[in-house]
């Protein structure tokens, strides 16, 4: 059979094909201790699951415009202002509402970038950005910045990778799947490079909330810096991790008017507006703050002691595999090849054997864009962490 080009390269994506495999084998009755989801283990909380179940039963069940509910996007706006250098004007107007932040990253990408054009993404990088990338036929450019620095970008890589294609520039940070966060100056760099040489920035601020730096209980973000230092942006967030909500699939984006009206088309003309009772259970999230902040803390203070955990015992028990020490996001990118040779010729041999051998479920580095390493979630029970870094030690 032919298919269009328009999916000639895409692939599915390795970080939900891995999780769903590792929870297919448990199933099974395998023993599996499976660190590959990118989702928190908590369940929603119960006054945000409330929400969502009230709404339907107040018959909150039927479309909305395509773009989210008026009082969602202007919540997602609100939210955003809290931190918000001065000077920043939003509102509902430059938000749309998605099923997840994936859709609204390829929202972003489908109305911004096409064929010809070149979309620099940082690595390491989430999985789904090249592809999403590629199903808008327009080309990603791998740029990474130094390991010594945590792969953090600089403008001298920039501008080694950047040519006249160059449209696009996707950062996380929070990254996944490094854990790594961009200082506000490193932020800065790179924002006013984008912003000199007229390329949108597409920051991925989805885990911004999980961040462990003791100055800054929230990553810095596009925001943080005044308006004059941005140049054309989408900011990417949503409460899928923040709120233990990746069910929900509730993203959104917030960039200029403009761009937000066309995307807002796209979406009408695709999908509609995402699930109504889910957008009623994220307006609760966005809007009841007291119970919202209690919430978050206590999820991010799990997170932070398990980062702990994770690190302490990996220094203990595998002290011959280094990593990078992440600052947020619930991520660690073990550096596994060491054990490469004749038997096992990368990362997705290596997570393999883990799997086969030991019962443990990482995703391979490659999915990332750096095959010498694997992804561990620690967002797992400090139970599951000590048994699966026993079995790998062992
Ligand atoms: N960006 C990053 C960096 C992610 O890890 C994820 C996780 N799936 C997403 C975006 C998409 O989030 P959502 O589940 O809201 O689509
Ligand atoms: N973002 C998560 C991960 O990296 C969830 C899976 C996905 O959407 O790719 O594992």
């Amino acid at each position: 059979m032919t298919y269009s080009e328009n999916i000639s390269t895409l692939q599915p994506s390795a970080t939900m094909a891995v999780s769903s495999l590792a929870k297919r084998l448990a199933a099974e009755g395998r023993d599996i201790i499976n660190l590959s989801a990118g989702e928190p283990d908590f369940d929603t909380p119960d006054w945000i699951a409330e929400a969502g179940i009230r709404a339907i039963r107040e018959g909150r069940t039927r479309y909305t415009p395509a773009s989210g509910l008026p009082e969602v996007r202007a919540a997602a706006a609100q939210d955003a202002l809290t931190r918000a250098h001065a000077g920043w004007e939003l509102d509902a107007g430059n938000v749309v509402v998605s099923a997840g932040a994936k859709q609204s990253l390829f929202n972003a990408c489908f109305a911004l970038f096409g064929p010809g054009d070149d979309v620099l993404v940082a690595a390491p990088y989430w999985t789904s950005y090249p592809e999403i990338v590629g199903l808008a036929r327009a080309r990603p450019v791998v740029v990474s910045g130094a390991e010594a620095e945590d792969f953090r970008l600089t403008p001298a890589e920039l501008d080694a990778a950047r040519t006249p294609a160059t449209r696009g520039l996707i950062l996380c940070s929070p990254s996944n799947p490094t854990g790594t966060v961009y200082s506000l100056e490193e932020l800065a760099a790179v924002a006013g490079w984008a912003r000199r040489h007229d390329v949108w920035l597409i920051s991925d601020e989805i885990y911004r909330r999980i961040c462990f730096l003791p100055d800054r209980p929230i990553a810095p973000g596009i925001l943080d810096l005044a308006p004059s230092e941005v140049g054309p942006f989408v900011l990417v967030d949503g409460v899928s991790k923040t709120f233990a909500m990746t069910g929900w699939r509730i993203g959104y984006a917030i960039s200029p008017a403009d761009l937000a009206a066309k995307a807002g088309a796209l979406q009408s003309q695709i999908t509609s507006n995402p699930s109504t009772p889910a957008q009623l259970a994220a307006l609760a999230a966005l809007t009841e703050r007291e119970q919202a902040e209690a919430t978050v803390h206590n999820m991010v203070a799990a997170f932070h002691r398990r980062r702990d955990l994770v690190v302490r015992l990996l220094e203990e028990k595998l002290p011959g595999y280094s990593f990078l020490r992440p600052e947020g996001a619930f991520y660690l990118f073990l550096r596994v090849d060491s054990d490469y040779g004749a038997d096992i010729s990368g990362s997705s041999e290596w997570c393999s054997r883990v799997l086969e051998e030991k019962g443990v479920a990482l995703v391979p580095g490659s999915a990332f864009g750096d095959d010498r390493y694997a992804r561990l979630s620690y967002a797992a029970s400090d139970r599951e962490i000590e048994e699966a870094i026993d079995r790998l030690a062992s």
